[in-house]
This record gives structure tokens, C-alpha cells and sequence, in this order.
């Protein structure tokens, strides 16, 4: 047994939607998981959510926030670990301002990130 085939979902598309994940009905799957390779357990709609998905355990760096880059009060670039992103800078108002560094004062209602999912992702 070398590939999945016949009606197996991780082989071919769902034709009901949009699978985001397989199911292996062929038995390759199985075949694959006793060896411990997981590799070709994902449908090729995960595989391409994966290819765009930047961060868990699959880079070096392990932080959990943004670094936004200023020079003389301006954004210059805001990076997720080595992963530059885009982004657009909006000037608020101060009452906005205030409401921003009252949310964050504290840090604990601030979601850590653990990883990101991107358009186009190279490398
Ligand atoms: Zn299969």
C-alpha cells in the first residue's frame, strides 16, 4: 500500500462544501499512523491551511505577542517572531486612546498568540 485511493476524502475533495479536513476510509491512513508518520493524515485542504499557518511549535523564536517596530512615534513594521506582517496605522482619539491603556494596563485580558494563518506564505 503506498497512497491513499478509491473513496477516501483525504484522496479526493468532499463534494458536499468545503472539507477543511479528510477522513481515510482506504486504510493507508491506519497503515501510516502504526509506523508513528503523520504525514499523510490531512486532506489536501489541511495541508494547504497548513502551508499558510506560521507559528506553534514549527518556528524558532516561542513568543506570544507582536513587536511593533516605531521610529519617532510612527509603526515601521510589525513583525510575529521572524514573520513581517501587514498592517495599517490608524490614529485615534484620545478618549479611544484612553479605553486601549486601560484594555492592556493589566495584561490579562490580552489572548496570547500562538500562531497565525496567512495568505501566501513563503518559506
Ligand atoms: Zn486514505
Amino acid at each position: 500500500m503506498h497512497k491513499h485511493s478509491g473513496y477516501c476524502t483525504i484522496y479526493a475533495s468532499m463534494s458536499n462544501g468545503d472539507p477543511t479536513d479528510g477522513i481515510c476510509t482506504c486504510g493507508y491512513g491506519l497503515y501510516k499512523k502504526y509506523s508513528s508518520d503523520y504525514s499523510e493524515l490531512f486532506s489536501k485542504e489541511r495541508e494547504e491551511y497548513n502551508k499558510n499557518y506560521y507559528g506553534g511549535n514549527k518556528t524558532i523564536h516561542d513568543t506570544e505577542y507582536l513587536d511593533v517596530e516605531t521610529n519617532k512615534g510612527k509603526v515601521v513594521s510589525i513583525w510575529f517572531r521572524c514573520l513581517h506582517l501587514n498592517f495599517k496605522q490608524i490614529e485615534v482619539d484620545s478618549s479611544r486612546a484612553k479605553e486601549m491603556k486601560r484594555l492592556y494596563s493589566n495584561g490579562k485580558n490580552v489572548p496570547k498568540i500562538d500562531a497565525i494563518v496567512v495568505k501566501n506564505l513563503k518559506g
